[in-house]
């Protein structure tokens, strides 16, 4: 009788290894190329895949440092959502709302900035994705309304970035009113010869698409995002055809006319202020 058995246990190759060790976070995966990534160098970056230019999505705060100059303030932040429907679906939007407010010291999805792009004074208006998917509720379009009139009193150029998932359901009609609101106040813009560019970025939808998003003097994408109506399979099952590769995407809108660029987000501040140069000629 052997004293001790071996165990014929392979040695763990490198991927089995107790994982653990590793902090998390370290290693992201690209979604483009599904190449793991480490963390540190898609922040230097600007959060693009090195490997094959996939562009993860930023939050509000990194895209207003990615577009203006040091120096820009922050206008209407004191602006609160009130719940005139008193709306419930699975949870209290009351409550929905609180939550969102909490986790982000936000009171609701957008921020209004007065500041300048390589020395342009712009007014920028951000869309914060983050905050119920960036939908467009009363105080989204009322505080894009006040930057276009901000940048009508100020004669500054408009500068509009989005990401939203379309109106907010929880407001009913009163969100859907919002793109007859900020379509007004862009016209005006239009009339004085200000400039109003729209940056669509990874996801612009609905109702977002469907109104100031798609408005601009000039209509800038980022590579490979989702911009559209409708989801891909709302529309499918509406027509009962499937949908050619790459629908609903920065680049086949660009080819379709839809988009008048698609511009890298290293290239999208130098682009963003070039064309103000130009159209302020
Ligand atoms: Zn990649």
């Amino acid at each position: 009788m052997p004293w001790f058995k071996k165990t014929k246990k392979p040695k763990p190759v490198r991927s089995e290894r107790p994982r653990s060790k590793v902090p998390e976070g370290l290693w992201v995966k690209c979604e483009g190329c599904k190449e793991v990534i480490y963390s540190k160098e898609l922040e230097r970056s600007a959060k693009i895949c090195p490997k094959c230019g996939y562009h993860f999505r930023i939050d509000a705060m990194e895209r207003i440092s990615s577009l203006l100059d040091e120096g820009y303030e922050e206008l209407y932040d004191d602006i609160r959502p009130a719940d005139p429907l008193a709306f419930k679906d699975t949870k209290a939007y009351r409550d929905r709302l609180k939550a969102y407010q909490r986790k982000l010291d936000l009171y609701d999805g957008l921020f209004v900035l007065k500041g300048s792009v390589e020395k342009s004074p712009v007014i920028l208006a951000v869309m914060n994705y983050q905050f119920m998917g960036g939908s467009m509720g009363s105080v989204v379009g009322e505080k894009i309304t006040l930057a276009a009139e901000a940048a009508l009193e100020q004669q500054r150029p408009l500068i509009i970035v989005s990401a939203s998932g379309g109106a907010r359901m929880q407001e009913g009609i009163l969100s859907l009113m919002q793109m007859g609101k900020i379509s007004a106040a862009l016209a005006k813009l239009r009339r004085a010869h200000l400039p109003y560019i729209s940056i669509l970025t990874d996801p612009t939808t609905g109702g977002v698409t469907a109104s100031f998003a798609m408005l601009g003097d000039l209509n800038i994408a980022e590579p490979g995002a989702l911009i559209g109506f409708a989801g891909p399979r709302v529309i499918e099952q509406t027509i009962r055809q499937s949908l050619p590769e790459g629908f609903q995407r920065s680049e086949f809108l660009l080819a379709k006319g839809f988009l008048d660029m698609v511009v890298p987000r290293t290239e999208m501040k130098s682009t963003v202020a070039r064309c103000l140069r130009h159209l302020a000629a």
